[in-house]
Order: structure tokens, then sequence, then C-alpha cells
């Protein structure tokens, strides 16, 4: 994929409810402005990357893309799973992405427990390819950090 390596950011919003966070993977949903300008050629499918709420710690991230049921299916939505534990909820905060790889294509399943295993198996994939030195890099201080670079450069 050309676009790849892909950095956005965006306001954390609601979703559709579709229960993740009590499946224990929570996804922060950006709004319908975010998602209109992914590149052409990011399709739909499970992605991997690094993120960051306001200006903390950059986390690795998994990220599905996929169809948006509010939309009739016609609008992609898309929605990150942080991988890190955190202490509250962050609707309204700014989240900044970047996404690095692709893993798979979406799928649908027979049950929940397949989905969930699929998604583990999705995590520890992200897991393990973000180590890798390349990636490591793409962790760019200057788009996670902007507000203290800024203060540290003196502007
Ligand atoms: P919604 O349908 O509103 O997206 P979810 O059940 O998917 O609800 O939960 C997503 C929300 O959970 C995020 O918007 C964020 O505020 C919070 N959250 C807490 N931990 C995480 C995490 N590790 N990754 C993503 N979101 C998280
Ligand atoms: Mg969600």
């Amino acid at each position: 994929m050309r676009s790849l390596p892909y950095y956005c950011r965006g306001e954390v919003v609601r979703g559709f409810g579709r229960g993740s966070k009590e499946l224990g993977i929570p996804t922060a949903n950006f709004p319908e402005t975010v998602v209109d300008n992914l590149p052409g050629d990011i399709t739909t499918g499970i992605y991997y990357g690094w993120a960051s709420v306001g200006s903390r710690d950059v986390h690795k991230m998994v990220m599905s893309i996929g169809w948006n049921p509010y939309y009739k299916n016609i609008k992609k939505s898309m929605e990150t799973h942080i991988i890190h534990t955190f202490k509250e909820d962050f609707y309204g905060e700014i989240l900044s992405i970047v996404i690095v790889g692709y893993i798979r294509a979406e799928k649908s399943f027979d049950s929940l427990d397949s989905l969930i295993t699929a998604i583990y198996s999705d995590i520890s994939e992200a897991k393990e390819k973000l180590d890798l030195p390349e990636y490591q890099s793409m962790k760019d201080e200057n788009f996670f950090r902007p507000i203290e670079n800024k203060i540290m450069n003196g502007h």
C-alpha cells in the first residue's frame, strides 16, 4: 500500500455501542471527517501501528477499517484498539495514530468465540511486527509530541 505509513489524528467520538468494551477490546472511534480523508488505497481490513491519546505515551495499536452500518455500509469507519490498559475513557480527547502495516481482510465469524480468538491473534501479530526496527522509527516524535516539541524549540 503506497499510502503507508499513514499519519492522522482526530477527536475520539462515541461508536456504535457494539459492546467492544464488554469483550475486553474497546475501540476508539474517529469522526466521519477523519475517515473521509483516508487515501483510497487503504481498504477495509485489520491494520497495526502506533497510537497516542492527547500528548501521552505512544502505544502499539490494532485498527479495524470497516463499513459503517450507520451509513448503510457506504462509508468506512476507523476503530482503534490501543494495546494498553487505561484507567479511564478518553472520549473527546485527540487520538493521534500512524498506520504502518496490514494484517488481514475483514471477515465475518460464525461465533463470538472465533471473533475474539481472531482479535487476540491480530493483537499478538501487531505486537510482534511493531518490535521490528523499521517500525520503531515510525513513532515519529514530531508527530506524536507536537506541543512539547514546540515548547522545547522555543516556539
Ligand atoms: P464505543 O462504541 O463508544 O466506541 P467501545 O466499547 O468500543 O465504545 O469503547 C471505546 C472507548 O473506550 C474509547 O472511546 C475510549 O474512550 C475507551 N478506551 C479505554 N481503553 C481503551 C483502549 N485500550 N483502546 C481504545 N479505547 C479505549
Ligand atoms: Mg468502539
